[in-house]
């Protein structure tokens, strides 16, 4: 997770300070949202600020004296954005963990904390496209997101189904009331919308014709999908729907998460709206 405000805060391209854009953890981690394993590496996305960052501060974060500096100020400008490697154990980069989370508790989260690091030229990534390389990382994991929620809608479905089909209330079963089906009715055929969404960006994807406002568009709705299945699903199952027995609960809970990172609903709409009609509603 990011320095401040545990997401991406972009004052600091505003006033000319480093910026940590965020973190993901190494092949074998635990991906974006599990940053406790000593000993995964972590990829700090992002730096610096390029067109607001006066060469005095490149020299702060890559002094010239130091032959093993060489050349990198001029490649911060080329470039603008770069991605770094800092290692575990760097001298200013710090975590802290972000205690007391209700929403995937499995996993730990950790803010990552750089204060005045410095890197030598080979921290830097090599064949990195800057940002751009980050953000086309982001959008794999996106399509990722979308059928993972898709698969959350699709397991809670199936509890509630067959605890409405258990559970019995006025001598039958409670799927067998037209409220209850009315809600099974509506998660089946939002799982199947979904389904359908997210296969057809895949063919985009295959075919090389995907954007990221697509996958915006299924990591979007399949947040939406889910939250709303996890939502009825725990209703079908009474008090049981919070008990961890039962595993709706726990994707009740953990689908705010994923609501959240990785693009929030809002975010999403914003970028639509903006593939839509061309004009950038994000600010002012
Ligand atoms: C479990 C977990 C793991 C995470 N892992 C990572 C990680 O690995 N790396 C990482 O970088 N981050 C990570 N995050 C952070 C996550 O990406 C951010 O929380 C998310 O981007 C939202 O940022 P924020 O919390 O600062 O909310 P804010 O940006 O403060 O937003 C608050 C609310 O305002 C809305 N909002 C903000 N701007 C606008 C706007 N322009 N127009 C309309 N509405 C707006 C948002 O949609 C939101 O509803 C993680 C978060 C969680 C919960």
């Amino acid at each position: 997770m990011t320095r401040t405000g545990l997401g991406f805060d972009l004052h600091p391209l505003v006033d000319g300070r480093p910026l940590v854009l965020g973190g993901v953890t190494v092949p074998g981690g635990r991906g974006l949202s599990g940053h406790s394993d000593a000993d995964v590496l972590t990829h700090a996305i992002g730096e610096a600020l390029l067109g607001a960052l006066a060469l005095g501060d490149l020299g702060r974060h890559f002094p010239d004296t130091d032959p093993r500096y060489a050349g990198v100020s001029s490649l911060v400008l080329l470039r603008a954005v770069m991605d770094l490697l800092v290692e575990k154990g760097a001298p200013g980069f710090t975590t802290r963990d972000y205690e007391g989370k209700f929403s995937l508790r499995a996993s730990v989260t950790s803010e990552l904390i750089f204060q005045d690091v410095k890197l030598p030229a080979d921290a830097m990534l090599p064949k990195s496209d800057g940002l751009k390389s980050a953000l086309k990382c982001l959008t794999q994991a996106r399509y990722g997101i979308a059928w993972g929620t898709i698969g959350l809608a699709m397991a809670v479905f199936d509890e509630a189904l067959r605890y409405g089909k258990s559970r019995e209330q006025f001598g039958r079963p409670i799927a067998g009331f037209q409220l209850q089906q009315r809600k099974l009715a509506w998660m089946a055929t939002e799982i199947t919308k979904g389904q359908l969404l997210n296969l057809q960006v895949g063919r985009l994807k295959e075919a090389g014709k995907v954007t990221f406002s697509h996958v915006s568009m299924a990591k979007m709705n399949g947040c939406r999908v889910a939250r709303e299945c996890s939502r009825y699903a725990r209703e079908m199952l009474g008090a049981n729907g919070l008990a961890d027995e039962y595993q709706t609960g726990r994707h009740f809970c953990n689908i705010e998460a994923v609501y959240t990172y990785e693009g929030t609903d809002d975010i999403h709409t914003l970028i639509l709206g903006e593939a839509l009609t061309g004009l950038p509603a994000y600010s002012g």
